[in-house]
């Protein structure tokens, strides 16, 4: 079916505004106030599916199979278009996102904290670029081919950049323009922008000043932003959610686990459940948890600490306003080991507030030390990911020791990135290079952690290379 304009549109998020934007509008803030805009449905006009199950398996317009539809099958994100139909079938651009895989982890299970069969990874380092961003990013450039964008830009701290290069090379006519902050981009994200052609601009300033002054670039060259303010983006990062739900028959988790940088998972995934309720697609709701790194921290101190709440919309924003002023004057920066969520000032806060209040979240913090322990056990226990997404298994092992989480609960920790993405930081943290420990962790004040696992020097001398692997192996 073709979609009408009228069925889909923006709305902003606060209900007592009630301002709309066009589809094909790309200027992502109300007209009227200025908050934040959701994709929003007329399902009474749409084809809704029956069942989480018959929407995972792809458009079902009878009729045209085309090799269009075909690809669509082949993806993770639009084989549940019924459930994000913003976009006609022929402007999707797919590369085979979210081909991704739900795991059960009986050995992490046990260090968090947990009965055996109760924990699940969701690993979404199996995207094309290796991160969850490609979800987002492959709904955004649809978006952007149907208003005819010709140049994508971001702020990235790595995994955007990384994702939004992939997805301008794979389209063969949209530039991709990349902001990051200094000094601050992890080695294997920095590797893709460059390998894949994107015009790379490094600010000086930190993650928070990129995204800035990308939005000031983008309002001024009318750059299509695929920032997570944008929310075609977080309309294929709902797919997610999608999966895991699939995966374990339909039956929801009780709970989601999620690191907390910028906050459009924890926006992307309330909207998620909120809409499989809505449609009838889902009998309950499960818990989000959101997890802080120590040093960007922003949602657990105005969660934990200040008790900021959705309350509906009329959430108090003068108390975050206040808060971020305090952080510029006393000049505070974000500094984490987990790059992907040295983020101090997320855009997505109030739809991040939302997801919380609908599903009974909670918020909580870890150290740079307990997320590479986290990030050492995933690893020994099967599966690569980058620091920011140890910080999900980091946080579902403190919810457990605060009695939060109980050890029956079904649990489902997302890993957002590869490990290979940030090879820097693992070897650092296994190895034995002194001068990489000091200048990636110890200038952090972080030590070493219980699991490390360093390589072993021996004498090109097969004898003491054999006693070596007697003895520990
Ligand atoms: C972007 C990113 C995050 C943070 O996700 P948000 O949706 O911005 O909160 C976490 N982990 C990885 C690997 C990322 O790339
Ligand atoms: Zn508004």
């Amino acid at each position: 079916m073709s979609v009408r304009d009228s069925f889909v549109y923006q709305r902003c998020i606060n209900p007592a505004c009630g301002g709309t934007r066009s589809v094909l509008e790309c200027e992502f803030t109300c007209p009227r106030c200025g908050d934040l805009l959701d994709v929003a449905y007329d399902w009474d006009c749409l084809p809704v599916p029956r069942s989480l199950r018959e929407a995972g398996n792809g458009p079902t317009d009878a009729g045209h199979v085309s090799a269009s539809r075909a690809l669509l099958r082949r993806s993770g994100v639009w084989r549940f278009w019924s459930l994000l139909p913003f976009a006609p079938h022929e402007q999707i651009l797919s590369i085979g996102e979210g081909q991704t895989l739900l795991l059960p982890a009986d050995r992490v299970a046990e260090y968090v904290g947990l009965r055996p069969g109760r924990l699940h990874l969701q690993y979404e380092g199996l995207n094309p670029s290796g991160s969850f961003k490609d979800n987002g990013m492959t709904a955004a450039f649809t978006h952007a081919r149907m208003v005819g964008a010709r140049r994508a830009a971001c702020a990235s701290t790595g995994n955007t950049s990384a994702s939004l290069a992939l997805y301008a090379a794979a389209s063969g006519q949209m530039r991709a323009v990349i902001f990051i902050g200094s000094g601050k981009i992890a080695f294997g994200k920095l590797a893709q922008a460059l390998d894949h052609g994107a015009l790379t601009l490094q600010i000086h300033g930190d993650f928070d000043d990129a995204l800035e002054r990308v939005r000031q670039a983008a309002s001024r060259l009318s750059l299509y932003l695929v920032n997570s303010i944008n929310p075609f983006r977080l309309e294929g990062q709902k797919t997610i959610i999608y999966r895991i739900v699939e995966a374990l028959d339909g039956e929801p988790p009780d709970w989601v686990v999620v690191p907390a940088g910028n906050l459009g998972n924890l926006s992307a995934f309330g909207k998620a459940f909120l809409e499989l309720r809505e449609l009838g697609l889902i009998g309950r709701m499960p818990r989000l948890a959101a997890v802080n790194a120590a040093g960007a921290d922003t949602l657990h101190r105005l969660w934990n600490e200040q008790g900021l709440r959705w309350r509906r919309g009329s959430w108090d924003r003068l108390r975050a306003e206040s808060y971020f002023q305090e952080l510029k004057r006393t000049q505070r920066k974000a500094s984490t080991v987990a790059s992907a969520i040295e983020i101090n000032r997320p855009v997505n806060l109030p739809k991040a507030l939302r997801s919380l209040e609908a599903s009974e979240g909670v918020v909580c913090v870890v150290s740079d030390e307990e997320i590479l322990e986290a990030k050492a056990r995933i690893g020994s226990g099967g599966l690569g990911c980058e620091p920011a997404s140890a910080a999900s298994v980091a946080g579902a092992r403190k919810l457990r020791q605060q009695g939060v989480i109980s050890p029956d609960d079904s649990v489902v920790c997302v890993l957002t990135g590869h490990s290979l993405k940030d090879p820097n930081v693992t070897v650092a943290c296994h190895g034995t290079d002194e001068h990489l420990f000091q200048e990636v962790l110890g200038r952090r004040g972080i030590g070493r952690i219980p699991s490390a696992n360093p390589p072993v020097c021996v004498p090109n001398d097969l004898g003491q290379i054999i006693t070596v692997i007697e003895a520990r192996a």
